[in-house]
Order: C-alpha cells, then sequence, then structure tokens
C-alpha cells in the first residue's frame, strides 16, 4: 500500500458541495481508504488573483493505485463533479492535486510528483502540516512543518471549519 497526500480546492458557487462530493466519489471505490482529513481553510487565490477565495484541504490516503491510476482517477472525479474545462489557475468547482506519493519522484508530461508548487504554498502546507508534519519532501529532504515555517508567502488562509465528515456510502 503505497501512503498519499492529496490537496482539495473549489472556488465557484457551492465551495463545499463540490468538495464534498470530490471526497465521496473518491472514497467509494475500495482503492482508496482515508487515514486523515484537514481542517476546512478559506484562502486568497494565487496566480490569477481576480476570483473568489477558495476553500482548500489536505487528506492523507493509503491506496493500492500506483501514483498514474491515482491521477487518472483524481481527474476523472473533477469531471463527474462537473469542473469544467478552464485555462490553468482560472476559477474551478473542484481541483484535486497529488501532493505526495511515498516517497515517490515522478517526471513525466502528465504527472509530477511531488507537485511542483507545493512547498511554495501557504493554502498547501498549512493544512498538510495540520495533519502530517512530519512527512519529508522527497527532492527538498525537509518535513512540511519545516517548509511551512521557511515560507514566505504573504497570501492569507484562514482556518474556518472543522474537517469534513465524509461518509463514502452516500
Ligand atoms: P497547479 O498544478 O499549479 O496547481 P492547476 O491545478 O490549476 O495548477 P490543472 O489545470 O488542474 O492545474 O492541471 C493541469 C495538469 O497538471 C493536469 O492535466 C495533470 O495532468 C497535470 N499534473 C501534473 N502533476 C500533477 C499532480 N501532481 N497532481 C495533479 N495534476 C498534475
Ligand atoms: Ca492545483
Ligand atoms: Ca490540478
Amino acid at each position: 500500500m503505497a501512503h498519499a497526500y492529496i490537496g482539495f480546492g473549489s472556488n465557484i458557487d457551492d465551495r463545499l458541495y463540490y468538495i464534498t462530493q470530490a471526497l465521496r466519489l473518491l472514497l467509494e471505490p475500495d482503492s482508496v481508504s482515508l487515514i486523515q482529513i484537514s481542517s476546512l481553510y478559506e484562502t486568497e487565490p494565487v496566480g490569477y488573483e481576480e476570483q473568489d477565495w477558495f476553500l482548500n484541504g489536505v487528506i492523507a490516503v493509503e491506496t493500492r493505485l500506483l501514483a498514474h491510476q491515482l491521477l487518472i482517477l483524481l481527474k476523472a472525479i473533477e469531471g463527474l463533479v462537473g469542473r469544467r474545462d478552464r485555462t490553468r489557475w482560472a476559477p474551478r468547482e473542484v481541483d484535486l492535486d497529488l501532493l505526495i506519493y511515498d516517497q515517490c519522484c515522478i517526471n513525466t508530461p502528465d504527472l509530477t510528483v511531488p507537485h511542483p508548487e507545493m512547498h511554495q504554498r501557504n493554502f498547501v502546507l498549512v493544512p498538510f502540516a495540520e495533519i502530517a508534519p512530519d512527512v519529508r519532501h522527497p527532492i527538498l529532504g525537509q518535513n512540511i512543518r519545516t517548509l511551512l515555517s521557511n515560507l514566505n508567502d504573504q497570501k492569507t488562509v484562514k482556518l474556518i471549519a472543522p474537517p469534513l465528515k465524509i461518509d463514502a456510502r452516500i
């Protein structure tokens, strides 16, 4: 079994609805089990800034899927939940990013793991540090707690709600 960390986010319409649907679908098949889920954070957009604030969080899962199979599943779920094609960093119904997959370093056209921007983003590291501060970044060699304390990202990340309770069978 592999341990993976997945970042989730939404900044359109009913953000909580999209995130709940996506996490239910992810945990529905037996191939992915939830280990931990962070609180929910409201976060200032990064990149293209003229858009609404996001809801973000991170989950830890255990899975038999290979990293690229997990990516295919994440993209399929984004589509099922209703994500429409827009440019990168545009507003989205739901975004699921594979942040870390065991200590694997993957660099293919479709998949880069660890996620190449994760260590530069408050909205990823804050929820990640809440659930797994001791996980080591396989390339940078530092744990999540240290990456966060060394990061100088001015973007706001506000804790707004306790972890969602996801019932995969509904
Ligand atoms: P960012 O990757 O900077 O967070 P984004 O999430 O807006 O931007 P998307 O439009 O969701 O980007 O995805 C673009 C492509 O990134 C996907 O089609 C996917 O193949 C690729 N990709 C590469 N590595 C990863 C990863 N670790 N997790 C998710 N997608 C990835
Ligand atoms: Ca993303
Ligand atoms: Ca993405």
